[in-house]
């Protein structure tokens, strides 16, 4: 009877084995302290476009957001000061399309995006369409923290982060000859292209996931146009029970597939792991539509997922056990 007994425990043992392989469910070896990864945008990157030079800068950019953010991660900081310290170099950088150098609406103006969730009680705040907030991110975070809304719009928006003591800028401070050039061409050639957004997505010492995202859209978007980056669940989510994730890619395929909620949907209900997901969302169901981009994220063990189906996403990691990537190809 016990032989029986301990046969069948060892036969539930051996299927569930084989059920989270097949899920690719993680086997979780130890989570570490903190974990930061961060975007500034994936698109149609060509090596020989770019001179070791603009390279070099990128990637000092790219190393100067994980540094602001790992130094948070490491005092026992928060995911959401991690991220939005993060994002805030990336925005300040005129090689982004977010704040400075962010690209040009079809009416020679900025409109920014930005959004952010913490995974531990899903809150969130966002902004859509600002053309005065130097920092959006910080006027997200002001609308998660500090107002009953998730999104502000517009005006409304930037009477809001004024209010909220955030600084204001005219619209020129954020404009670059190199984004003004870009939406010329694109007026001439192509109807719009996506490229350059930033994000960032931490865990930190006490488990706790927060996302965010920040973007100038699309280069020639039409005026109004909203695209995933403030959307929650599109181009941002967080969850402490799955993962947080900020996307970058062509907005509208992004909004229509609820791209960050569905990986985490995936995981907390289909028992995936999160770089099974994450693959799976990007390189087949986006890639199947035609829809280019890729996501950054980490789940709540510590694993980085950072699938793109561009040619390129510039991208990073840090992780508290001092493993560190940097990249902008494959
Ligand atoms: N996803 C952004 C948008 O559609 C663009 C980007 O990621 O570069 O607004």
């Amino acid at each position: 009877m016990r032989t029986i007994f301990t046969i069948r425990l060892f036969a539930i043992a051996i299927i569930t084995a084989l059920l989270s392989a097949c899920n690719g469910t993680e086997v979780v070896v130890e989570r570490p302290d903190y974990v930061l990864v961060i975007h500034g945008g994936a698109g149609t990157l060509d090596p020989d476009d770019m001179t070791p030079e603009l390279k070099q800068e990128y990637l000092d950019r790219l190393n100067a957001a994980l540094d602001a953010g790992e130094a948070i991660l490491k005092e026992g900081g928060s995911s959401l000061d991690a991220i939005t310290a993060a994002i805030i170099i990336m925005e300040d950088s005129p090689l982004f399309n977010a704040g400075k150098g962010a690209v040009f609406t079809n009416q020679l103006e900025v409109e920014l995006d930005a959004s952010v969730m913490v995974g531990e009680d899903l809150n969130a705040g966002a902004v859509a369409g600002v053309t005065d907030v130097k920092n959006p991110i910080r006027a997200a975070i002001a609308v998660m923290n500090n107002s009953p809304h998730v999104m502000m719009a517009g005006s409304g928006a930037s009477l809001f982060a004024e209010e909220q003591g955030l600084e204001i800028v005219e619209n020129e401070y954020f404009h670059t000859e190199r984004r003004l050039k870009q939406v010329k061409e694109a007026m001439e050639i192509s109807p719009d292209h996506f490229g350059g957004t930033v994000g960032a997505a931490a865990l930190d010492i006490n488990g706790n996931l927060a996302a965010g995202t920040s973007t100038g859209g699309m280069t020639n978007k039409k005026y109004g146009r909203v695209g995933d980056s403030p959307i929650i669940g599109a181009g941002t989510y967080a969850n402490n029970e799955t993962c947080a994730i900020s996307a970058t890619g062509h907005g509208e395929y992004f909004i229509r597939n609820t791209v960050s909620k569905d990986i985490s949907a995936r995981m907390l209900y289909g028992g995936h792991s999160f770089i099974a997901a994450a693959d799976y969302v990007v390189n087949n169901r986006l890639a199947d539509l035609g829809a280019n981009g890729g996501i950054i994220g980490v789940d709540r063990y510590g694993n980085v997922a950072m699938p793109f189906n561009t040619t390129g996403m510039y991208r990073g990691y840090t992780k508290s056990t001092g493993e560190r990537e940097v990249k902008i190809f494959r």
